[in-house]
């Protein structure tokens, strides 16, 4: 049998113990276990004599043994050994705590290696808790050494040996995965020198170029299964071929005319809408973007061509909006809208699913709950999805149980950077509304700390006084909703105190949405001045009156939900501003508060983010939607991301199901490993 494939407790040494153990850390095989990479690394390649020792430092010194480990027991269960070591220029204590095994270790007059942090007081040199190996032919020169994630009773030393003595068992033998083109192409290293110089490198190049490889191959296998799927979607379902319907009926009913970016968008909408191929599209926009009323044409098209439709947003409150915008256009039409929502009353309701049933409705327009429900169409042709702030999560799955085929669009306001937006997406066709309308201001945008607190609230005065509204928004307190509901509440006491002569109210997820509705309407109607809430708020609202946006603690939200934030205020034609509320002395913290005073471009900002951050942080949650990569890390590798892409996007060019000899391992690989996902 393949060795590689041989369960580890055959290797020399693993009993079922260990083996156990072993697998805890996910290694059930000889190919898992020389494939469970570092985490990182120590440089034992320089050497330090005990002269040099500088207080607080991770060093590495050749010494030789001066005596036994003495061992001092201390209290019942903690015991210290020490060992007093020299070399050509000085001498040193070595201590550590409760190691019975170093007492059997250390040999008097013998030579080791020792790494650890140095601690120098009054001239007394103490080495702390040493890693320690003996000097022999092997390792006289000093390496770069491994550090793996571990679980208790798994040591570093333990670990490192039985990869060493896998790897030299294998002995070169891995089967290359990657095909010969590539490798040349690339100037890739070869898998085996890759994973050896992985876990234990020759040197700091061989380090660079083995990972180099790894890093590629993993990020390539990722961006070829993605298109696969992509084209998968694509070709294997028959879509409905929409017609070819005019939009001057629709287009005279807008106050304003289309901008370029929301023309070509459109364009490309409609290409997929009249191909039979089944539209799977994103579109990203930012806020203010004008992406409703890309839908509502998209919507139009479908329904002139016979077909109902079908609207989801994130809330109920932006539900609420997006039927409100779109049955002021449709109505012009002549064309039947509802909204399904939560607070939906069960004689309505009831109306509703019978009208869809029968094909009265032309648009429902609702929560993501929508689908869920025993909602039946009579013709559902086209489902958009209002995804807003939220990453990766498709409906696709959900979709196709309901009905096959239709064609899907789903709109996001969060500006990816474009590399990631080919991993989160990349199985989809992306469509970018990258211009604002005309007309639109900037929004001025301060960040300010807690002594201005005064003059903040003096100008929110003034600008009630002036006719306009404000909002100000609370982060969630540690994720409880009741603790923030409280904060909020105590905010709103400060506030009605402060801002005399305004009509301040507070909104917050322990609300009843009853409640929240009526709040909402109320700011609408502008019987409420100042609006106080966490980021509830935050999904869409359109309230052009309102002129000055208040953000507490800003420090504590993601520059891409900063950004979405401000994107509640300027809608209207008066000049609005963002303040940003920071209680922090950190940098970072200045440095994300200074992209936000800098620029208004959601691109750029969420660049800036991802670059201040990395990505795990940019995305803040773990439902991102990004892969866990076994070695790849998408803030460092981002240059070889930017090569793989290239590379995927023509190996699928030139071969769409990887028939091609050449890239058979390529095909093979993938076959494994997202059995799940690719039929191939
Ligand atoms: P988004 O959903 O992308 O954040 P909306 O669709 O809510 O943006 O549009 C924001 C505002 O801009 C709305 O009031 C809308 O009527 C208006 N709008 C949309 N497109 C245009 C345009 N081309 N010219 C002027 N105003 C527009
Ligand atoms: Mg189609």
């Amino acid at each position: 049998m393949d060795f590689l494939r041989q369960d580890i407790q055959y290797l020399k040494g693993i009993g079922p113990n260990r083996k156990i153990l072993l697998n805890s850390l996910g290694i059930y095989s000889v190919y898992d276990l020389i494939t469970y990479y570092p985490r990182d690394y120590e440089d034992r390649t320089i050497f330090k004599n005990i002269n040099q020792l500088i207080d607080g430092e991770m060093v590495c010194v050749k010494v030789v043994a001066m005596s036994r480990v003495q061992e001092v027991r201390i209290r019942k269960n903690l015991y210290l050994y020490k060992l007093a070591v020299q070399d050509d220029t000085g001498t040193a204590i070595c201590t550590w705590f409760n190691n019975k095994y170093v007492k059997n270790y250390v040999i008097p007059n013998e030579q080791y290696m020792m790494y650890a942090k140095v601690s120098r007081k009054n001239g007394r040199v103490e080495l702390l808790h040493p890693e320690y190996e003996k000097i022999d032919e092997n390792n006289k020169t000093g390496r770069i050494v491994p550090i793996y994630h571990l679980t208790e009773k798994i040591t570093q030393n333990s670990l490192r040996k039985e990869i060493q003595i896998a790897l030299s068992k294998i002995n070169g033998t891995i089967p290359e995965s990657l095909p010969q083109y590539i490798i040349e192409q690339y100037n890739l290293s070869d898998i085996n020198f890759s994973i050896n110089n992985i876990h234990f490198p020759y040197s700091k190049q061989a380090f660079i170029k083995a990972r180099t490889r790894l890093v590629f191959e993993e990020l390539l296998e990722l961006q070829l299964m993605l298109l696969l799927l992509k084209n998968g979607y694509t070709n294997s379902l028959q879509g409905i071929q929409f017609d070819d319907i005019s939009t001057d009926e629709i287009l005279g009913c807008l106050s304003f005319n289309l901008t370029n970016a929301q023309k070509r968008v459109l364009e490309e909408i409609f290409e997929d809408m009249e191909s039979n191929k089944c539209m799977n599209r994103l579109i990203q926009g930012d806020v203010g973007s004008g992406k409703t009323v890309v839908a509502a044409i998209a919507m139009y098209k479908a329904i002139k061509s016979g077909y109902q439709t079908v609207l989801m947003a994130p809330t109920a409150i932006l539900a609420n909006q997006h039927y409100q915008t779109i049955k002021s256009i449709y109505d012009k039409l002549g064309l039947s809208c509802e909204l399904l929502v939560g607070s939906t009353t069960k004689k309505e309701k009831e109306n509703i699913l019978q009208n869809l049933k029968n094909g009265q409705i032309d648009a429902l327009i609702g929560t993501h709950a929508i689908l869920e429900d025993n909602v039946e169409f009579e013709k559902l042709g086209l489902v958009i999805t209002d995804e807003q702030h939220r990453f990766g999560v498709r409906q696709r799955s959900k979709l196709s149980d309901k009905t096959q085929n239709v064609d899907v669009l789903i709109m996001t306001a969060t500006p990816i950077p474009r590399t990631l937006a080919l991993i989160l997406y990349g199985d989809m066709d992306v469509s970018v509304i990258d211009e604002l309308p005309a007309g639109r201001q900037k929004i001025d945008t301060f960040a300010i700390t807690k002594d201005k607190e005064k003059r903040l609230n003096g100008f929110i005065v003034k600008n009630v006084q002036e006719g306009h509204q404000v909002y100000i928004v609370c982060p969630l307190v540690e994720d409880s909703e009741a603790i923030t509901a409280k904060s909020v509440e105590k905010m709103l006491e400060y506030y009605q105190k402060e801002l005399v002569g305004c009509k301040v109210m507070a909104l917050h997820g322990k609300m009843k949405n009853k409640d929240k509705k009526e709040i909402m309407e109320k700011f609408k109607n502008h019987e409420i001045d100042v609006l106080i809430s966490t980021t509830v708020i935050e999904v869409g609202v359109d309230v052009p009156n309102a002129t000055v946006m208040v953000i507490e603690n800003a420090e504590r939200f993601g520059l891409a939900q900063l950004h979405q934030l401000r994107g509640r205020v300027g809608r209207g034609s008066d000049k609005s501003y963002c303040i940003l509320k920071y209680d922090s002395f950190s940098e970072i913290v200045k440095k994300r508060m200074a992209v936000m005073e800098s620029t208004n471009n959601g691109f750029e900002i969420s660049q800036k983010d991802l670059e201040l951050r990395g990505p795990g942080d940019f995305f803040g949650t773990k439902q991102h939607g990004l892969p866990d990569f076994k070695i790849a890390n998408l803030f460092v590798d981002m240059k070889i991301l930017n090569v793989v892409q290239e590379v995927a996007n023509k190996i699928i060019g030139e071969d769409s199901n990887l028939e091609d000899e050449k890239n058979s391992l390529l095909k093979n690989t993938l076959k494994k490993k997202y059995s799940d996902k690719l039929e191939l």
